[in-house]
């Protein structure tokens, strides 16, 4: 067994409910096989297990592993095409990139850099928008899996309105998702989502193709876009008849517990009243909403019909794997909302960054704080010295106020190490070069042989 030292932040009550910050300025987690089994205040748990290894953190801050609730793997080289709308972002910046995964050797490529973007970030868990072809899908699972990631993701399916290549059948979409839920989902840490890309591009069958799907893979999750842009909105709504969007999912039967719908800038009311009667969850991905121009989160009107909202990145029209950045950026948003949004303090990001995301991801019980019962998915913050995060940390007021700083000023540089299941996916030195951080009981680095 092994007993972590640090100073710990996490949010176990959900801030929106009357919860607050959980800090613990010298917090000893013991854990075994992966598990947080106990924690305390360190003396006292040394003094219960003097036997025990210590690992000591105490030169940097440590949080719960990040649930990024929406992210595109075969995006991550489309980052940063600025200066477009939702619809044409996507035929001149996303589309062409997704087409030349159709190349398995492109695909693993790829899917090593979105890996190891999610590992640098600190992101443990993920609801991954897949690619548009099998192959490259069990390369994503695979170099997933691999890393350790806690990885939820599917086959994307279209079959109307985007470039020929992309486009499948349901009957296709159908088989192809079967095979790959059959290699992949509840092997190990990863799950299978059913994925139509969106309504526009998925006609009627193809949605009743993948609610098939859903229903004969036990325990299969679904996840797709809604409500992004006016545009994408007027065209479903003339597609289908004039059926609001989220019924477009509604009455194929896909929005239930088990279901994430990423945007929802524009919904009705009834909508959101569909999503919290359903159980649905939403991924609210701040820099891509405000990248691509789609709008304003209305967070209140969400948190008012009791939809459960989580944080994504939206990789690649978000600006990065960094949820600091996405905490920050859904910060803006609500402060330029004015009395229609929501204030948020530190601890409401923590919380939209973990324990959140791990509720709609249905993780809850496993992963999102850094209580015993959890497992140890985390992450230590560490600056470098003598950056502006390593001084505003060293003049930070009080606990809250640190982990505000953190989001102000914390990127994926300050993240030094990454840990899923006890196992570490991620050690950085003082430098930034990779290396261990075990230590004795006095707190001495060694690096591990
Ligand atoms: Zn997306």
């Amino acid at each position: 067994m092994t007993l972590f030292r640090a100073t710990v932040l996490d949010t176990p009550d959900d801030p929106f409910a009357g919860g607050s910050l959980r800090a613990d300025a010298d917090a000893g987690l013991l854990v075994r096989d992966g598990l947080v089994v106990d924690r305390g205040g360190f003396a006292a748990m040394a003094a219960r297990y003097p036997a025990d290894e210590v690992v000591d953190l105490r030169d940097g801050v440590l949080l719960p592993g990040f649930v990024d609730t929406h992210v595109h793997f075969p995006q991550v080289r489309a980052i940063g095409g600025l200066g477009m709308p939702l619809l044409q972002w996507l035929e001149r910046c996303a589309l062409p990139e997704e087409a030349r995964l159709a190349d398995r050797t492109y695909a693993e490529a790829v899917a090593e850099e979105f890996v190891s973007g999610l590992v640098q970030a600190g992101t443990t868990s993920a609801l991954v928008f897949g690619s548009h072809f099998a192959p490259a899908v069990d390369v994503l699972f695979a170099e997933a899996a691999g890393a350790g990631l806690r990885i939820t993701a599917g086959l994307v399916v279209s079959d109307r309105l985007l470039r020929e290549e992309l486009l499948t059948t349901p009957q296709r979409a159908y088989d192809e998702g079967l095979a790959l839920a059959r290699r992949w989902h509840r092997v190990g840490r990863t799950r299978y989502a059913v994925t139509p890309r969106f309504s526009l591009s998925c006609g009627d069958g193809l949605l009743d193709a993948c609610r098939s799907l859903q229903a004969d893979v036990d325990g299969a999750w679904f996840t797709s876009h809604v409500n992004e842009n006016a545009q994408e909105i007027a065209t479903v709504a003339r597609l289908f008849d004039g059926c609001g969007y989220v019924d477009t999912y509604d009455r194929h039967g896909l929005v239930g517990r088990r279901s994430v719908l990423a945007h929802n800038v524009h919904p009705t009311d009834a909508e959101l009243r569909c999503l919290a009667e359903r159980g649905a969850g939403v991924a609210h991905c701040p820099t891509s909403n405000a990248a691509l121009g789609s709008g304003l989160f209305p967070l209140r009107r969400h948190l008012a019909c009791g939809v459960r909202v989580a944080l994504g990145s939206d990789v690649g029209a978000g600006t990065g794997f960094s949820l600091f950045k996405e905490g920050l950026q859904a910060y803006f948003v609500q402060q330029l909302l004015g009395d229609e949004g929501v204030p948020l303090s530190a601890a409401h990001l923590l919380h939209l960054a973990t324990s959140a995301g791990a509720e709609v991801l249905g993780l809850g019980d496993e992963v999102g704080d850094l209580g015993t019962g959890r497992r140890f998915d985390a992450v230590l913050v560490r600056p470098a010295t003598g950056s502006t995060l390593d001084v505003a940390l060293r003049h930070a007021a009080d606990d809250e106020q640190a982990l505000a700083k953190v989001f102000a000023l914390g990127s994926t540089a300050d993240v030094a190490a990454v840990w899923v299941d006890g196992r570490p996916l991620l050690t950085r030195g003082p430098d930034g070069a990779p290396s261990g951080t075990t230590g004795d009981r006095s707190g001495r680095v060694a690096v591990p042989g």
